[in-house]
């Protein structure tokens, strides 16, 4: 049996008519360029997370890169992040010229740990605190971080706070008084990515920034524009950051369907958990669900010992899994130069050795994640 890590066929296949209607309209209009399919779409997952603004941006990375350079992080400003995240977080820091402060992971959740973030700041000097201007947590996998304290850690210090909701579009987070919120509507900004294999995949790159606020809307929009405002009069250097008109229209099709899709990512995790639970599979630590509403962008779970050789093993069964991320950020060769030592984030360094991603994807059948699990138990008990 064939059980691939992502098949987006099967989902290509359900919608098919009402995708072909909705770019065969943009099409025929012949604007491809923002406009009223743009427009709509924003307005919907405003709506979807929360949250009052969005501006649709041309991928998750440029999301970042936005809001990065329309929250003023300026070279040599420092900006907290985790190490164990997809290069982009860390990526843009960078290239606006940050200084990027890791903050190491929850072992469980493999989100940023609030506990740490606040020994770090404790201990920093008053020159040094300073200089922080920025908090970029990450709602890894689709689950949301701890984000009470993370925001009451950032209120404290005055720090911006930019969601890396790229994985997370509709996860949810509960706070303490019973408030629940959804991802990327908690900090200044929140962005979001609709590369293919997110949750909610364009048919090409796009992305998108939230917001609640409407100064940092108005900022975020001129600079998707080049910093125009109005068109010809530059006011600050922005970019050509928009989102095409064409993915805007799949996308306003696809959103629709994302509760359904997310629905069918969390029962698949259910059946995983209870079917490494039947089988007495110990030699795995599944996902800890702590957020409020875990959307499984991937389902990742800890192999204690011999990750690459199931893996490798797996791969000659016929099923796809994936190592998110097998080098953490700090000990990018990229990154050498910030001076940080492998040992700093051990428990981000550990989440690199024993991490695997197994397919999730809604249109799974029973049968195949049965065969997953089967193949799982015959690595660890059958094997010769
Ligand atoms: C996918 C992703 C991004 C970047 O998104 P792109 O649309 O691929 O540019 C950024 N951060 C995280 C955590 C991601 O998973």
């Amino acid at each position: 049996m064939e059980v691939p890590l992502l098949d987006l066929k099967k989902q290509y296949e359900s919608i098919k008519p009402s995708i072909m209607a909705a770019t065969e309209e943009v099409y025929n209009s012949q604007q491809f360029i923002l406009g009223p399919k743009v427009k709509e779409l924003e307005e919907k997952v405003a709506t979807y997370c929360h949250c009052r603004f969005a501006v649709g941006v041309s991928s998750g990375t440029d999301a970042l890169l936005i809001s990065l350079m329309t929250s003023g992080v300026k070279p040599g400003d420092f900006v907290i992040t985790t190490p164990y995240t997809f290069f982009a977080t860390v990526g843009c820091i960078s290239r606006v010229g940050g200084v990027p402060v890791f903050i190491d992971i929850e072992a469980d959740t493999f989100n940023m740990d609030p506990v740490k973030l606040k020994t770090t700041l404790a201990a920093m000097g008053e020159k040094q605190i300073a200089k922080v201007k920025a908090i970029v947590p990450i709602h890894l996998f689709g689950q949301c971080a701890d984000m009470e304290p993370i925001l009451k850690t950032a209120s404290e210090h005055r720090l911006e706070v930019i969601e890396d909701a790229a994985q997370a579009i509709g996860s949810e987070y509960a706070f303490r008084d019973g408030t629940v919120k959804r991802a990327g509507s908690m900090g200044n900004y929140g962005c979001f990515s609709f590369f293919p294999s997110k949750n909610l995949g364009a048919f090409g790159d796009g992305g998108m920034v939230i917001t609640n606020s409407q100064e940092i809307y108005d900022q975020l929009y001129m600079m998707r524009g080049h910093g125009a405002k109005p068109k010809y009069y530059h006011r600050v250097i922005g970019g050509n950051f928009r989102l095409d008109t064409l993915q805007a229209a799949i996308l306003t099709v696809k959103l629709t369907h994302l509760d359904e899709w997310i629905s069918g990512r969390q029962e698949n995790a259910a059946l995983y958990r209870s079917l490494f639970k039947k089988g007495g599979v110990e030699e795995l630590i599944m996902p800890l669900e702590k957020g409020k509403r875990h959307i499984y962008n991937q389902f990742v779970v800890m192999v204690k010992k011999g990750r690459n050789e199931l893996r490798e093993f797996l791969k000659s069964k016929g099923v796809g899994s994936e190592v998110y991320y097998p080098i953490p950020l700090h000990i990018q060769e990229c990154f050498r130069h910030y001076g940080y030592r492998e040992e700093d984030f051990p428990i981000s360094v550990d989440a690199a050795k024993k991490s695997l991603a197994l397919p999730i994807f809604p249109e799974l059948t029973e049968g195949q994640i049965s065969y997953v699990v089967d193949k799982i138990k015959e690595f660890f008990y059958r094997r010769p």
